[in-house]
Order: structure tokens, then C-alpha cells, then sequence
């Protein structure tokens, strides 16, 4: 099927248009300039640039992809989770092209648009998987043995999520909202192992009853002390070193985590997916420690991980593939939208 697919739950404008498994188009518009002097997104700015950005951007994925409005099998939307008043603006659009057009709507799960993604790059997704689920709001382990509607989570982050912290240990150290991006680059220059930073929920008196949830506040705190200690000493901050040691501790609790449960549950499948898989450390010893256990390893293209509306659209023809019927037209922006509600 034909299928596009609108996201705007946080900041970016997105609209994707797919194939099948085949990506046409890919259209963003961001408003992450205007929220970097605040230090994090503030919701009516993002409301307004998704007004003033959705008809552009819908009008360049249909041209980037040949296609007109009326060549579209189904609409697939955002519906959450998120912020409300940004979900507001794609979802409204979302009606208003599918009265128009008379096309079908499908109002989607934002983070189960972050797995079913990996099927743009890698084709169908084997079930069942086990799904790392790593973003700017959420943190999550599941296992996928249905990805138009049989999600089971298996844990999550029990404070911060793991972008939350890449971000916020960013602003620690000087760096430029969003921050994950930036740690990725600096600690390429740094020594992961200079400081031995905690992993949150991995001791043997947490694994009973937190086997698979996340913890990041108190590696955070100890990075802030750790820097704080320096300042007073009046030290200058290795940023770069204490960029690696701070990825390599998050990474190596995401990795450890995620391939327990691949092989706890004997599912040989792993995928990663949101804005925190687009990091390189994560990626690489993701790969190196699953190859050891013969699990492989299904992480999109960096530019996919990230909010985009291709994600949506992804999903969206997986779930008209699988044979799932459509949202009615009065389907809502819920920003609390719960991770087993694949589609509403
Ligand atoms: P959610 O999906 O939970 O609603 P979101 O949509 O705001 O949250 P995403 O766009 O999926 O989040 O991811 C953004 C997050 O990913 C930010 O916290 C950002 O710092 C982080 N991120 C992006 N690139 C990298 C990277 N290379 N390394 C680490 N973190 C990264
Ligand atoms: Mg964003
Ligand atoms: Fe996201």
C-alpha cells in the first residue's frame, strides 16, 4: 500500500510517504532552533511551527515522492503519546486531508512507530522481537510478537529517560541543546573508562525486582558531582572524558539489559529504536556484544531514529498490510496514549 504518514508530537514537523517497505519521501521541518535558547522544547512554540509548517511540508513529501493526495491508500497519523497541542495540529490535518481525499486514517502509536521504522531499512521485522526502545521521553524494553497490535512491555525507566539524561548531562558540560548528538561527537575524543560512572538497576539486590527497568537520575547526579568537585578544585572539566565514560555507563546498562532479555526469552531478534539509537556507541556495542550470543542486532539509519514522518508512515502500512481496520474519523490526540495501544 501507498501510505503517508504525519508526525508532529514534539518538535518536529514530519511527513513520510512509503511503499510497502520502500521509503519515497521524507520530509521535516524542525523548530529545534527556536526551543535551544530555552534549553528544552516549550510546547506553544512547537504548537504554532507545526501550524505554520504542516502544509509545506506535506506539499514536499508528495512532490518528493511523485505522488498527489489522491494516489494515497491510507493516512496514518500520530496520535501519541506527546505534547497535546502539538498532536493537536497532525491530527486535525490528519482528518482534514482524509475528508477531503476520502482516504482512511490511521491514528498510530508514536513509539511503536520508533520500532516499526527499522522495516523501511531491514524489511519485515521477525516476530517475535525483543524491542529497546530509547527517546527523549521514554525508555522501554518489549518484547514485539505483533507489531500492528501485540506489544508486551517488559520494563522501563523507572525516573529519567536515557535522551533525558544525554541532554541534561549535556547542559552540565556546556554543551547545546538538544545535547545527545554532542556528547555522541565529543566522546569520540575521550576515554570511556577514565571515570567509573554507576549503572543504575544492575546490582544484585535491584535485578529481583527490576530486571529490566532503568534508572539514569543517579548517574546524572553522580556526573554532576563529579564535574562540581573539578569546578571547586578549580580544575578545568574534561569534557571529552567525561562524555565517554558517561555514554559507555548508559550503553552499557541498554546493551546488557536488552540482550538478558533476548536470551531469557530465546528471541534471537533485537531492534533499537528512537532518538537515543541514533548514538554511535550504542549501535556499535550493541552489535559486538550480540554477535558473541548470535542475536542480531536491527538498528535504522541514524536520520530514522530521530522524529520523522517516514516512521509513521511505516507503521501505518504495516498496519494495513496486516489487515487492521482504520481509526475512526474522530480519533483523538491522547498525550498519554499508552506503549500497548498500537493504533486507536
Ligand atoms: P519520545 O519519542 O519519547 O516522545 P522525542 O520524540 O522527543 O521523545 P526522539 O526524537 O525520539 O525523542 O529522540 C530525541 C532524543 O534523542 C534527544 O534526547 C536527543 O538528545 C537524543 N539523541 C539524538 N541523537 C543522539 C545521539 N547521537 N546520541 C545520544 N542521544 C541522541
Ligand atoms: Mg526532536
Ligand atoms: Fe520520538
Amino acid at each position: 500500500p501507498l501510505v503517508l504518514g504525519i508526525e508532529t508530537s514534539c518538535d518536529e514537523t514530519g511527513v513520510g510517504i512509503v511503499r510497502g517497505h520502500t521509503l519515497l519521501a521524507d520530509a521535516i521541518a524542525s523548530s529545534v532552533d527556536e526551543h535551544a535558547r530555552f534549553g528544552g522544547v516549550v510546547p506553544e512554540v512547537a504548537s504554532r511551527a507545526h501550524l505554520e509548517a504542516i502544509v509545506p511540508t506535506m506539499e514536499r513529501a508528495l512532490a518528493e515522492a511523485g505522488v498527489t493526495i489522491a494516489d494515497i491508500d491510507a493516512i496514518a497519523v500520530t496520535s501519541g503519546p506527546g505534547l497535546a497541542g502539538a498532536l493537536l495540529v497532525g491530527v486535525a490535518a490528519a482528518k482534514g486531508y482524509a475528508l477531503a481525499a476520502e482516504k482512511p486514517v490511521y491514528g498510530v502509536n508514536h513509539l511503536a512507530a520508533h520500532v516499526a521504522v527499522d522495516t523501511l531499512e531491514h524489511g519485515p521485522l521477525p516476530e517475535p522481537a525483543i524491542a529497546l526502545l530509547v527517546s527523549g521521553g521514554h525508555s522501554s524494553l518489549l518484547r514485539v510478537d505483533d507489531l500492528a497490535g501485540g506489544v508486551t512491555p517488559l520494563g522501563a525507566t523507572i525516573d529519567d529517560a536515557a535522551g533525558e539524561a544525554f541532554d541534561k548531562v549535556a547542559r552540565l558540560l556546556g554543551l547545546p541543546f538538544p545535547g545527545g548528538p554532542w556528547i555522541d561527537r565529543e566522546a569520540r575524543a575521550g576515554d570511556a573508562g577514565a571515570i567509573g560512572f554507576p549503572r543504575g538497576l544492575t546490582a544484585a539486590k535491584d535485578l529481583a525486582a527490576h530486571r529490566y527497568d532503568f534508572s539514569f537520575s543517579g548517574l546524572k547526579t553522580a556526573v554532576a558531582r563529579w564535574v562540581e568537585a573539578r569546578q571547586r578544585a578549580g580544575e578545568p572539566v574534561p569534557v571529552a572524558d567525561v562524555a565517554a565514560s558517561f555514554q559507555e555507563a548508559v550503553c552499557d546498562v541498554l546493551v546488557g539489559k536488552a540482550l538478558d532479555a533476548c536470551r531469557t526469552s530465546g528471541i534471537d531478534t533485537l531492534v533499537i529504536g528512537g532518538g537515543v539509537a541514533a548514538n554511535s556507541r550504542l549501535r556499535a556495542m550493541a552489535e559486538h556484544r550480540a554477535a558473541k550470543h548470535g542475536i542480531r542486532v536491527r538498528v535504522p539509519r541514524p536520520k530514522l531514529c530521530t522524529d520523522n514522518g517516514a516512521m509513521v508512515a511505516a507503521l501505518g502500512s504495516h498496519l494495513v498490510a496486516s489487515g487492521v481496520a482504520p481509526s475512526r474519523l474522530d480519533l483523538p490526540a491522547d498525550s498519554a496514549l499508552p506503549l500497548t495501544t498500537v493504533s486507536v
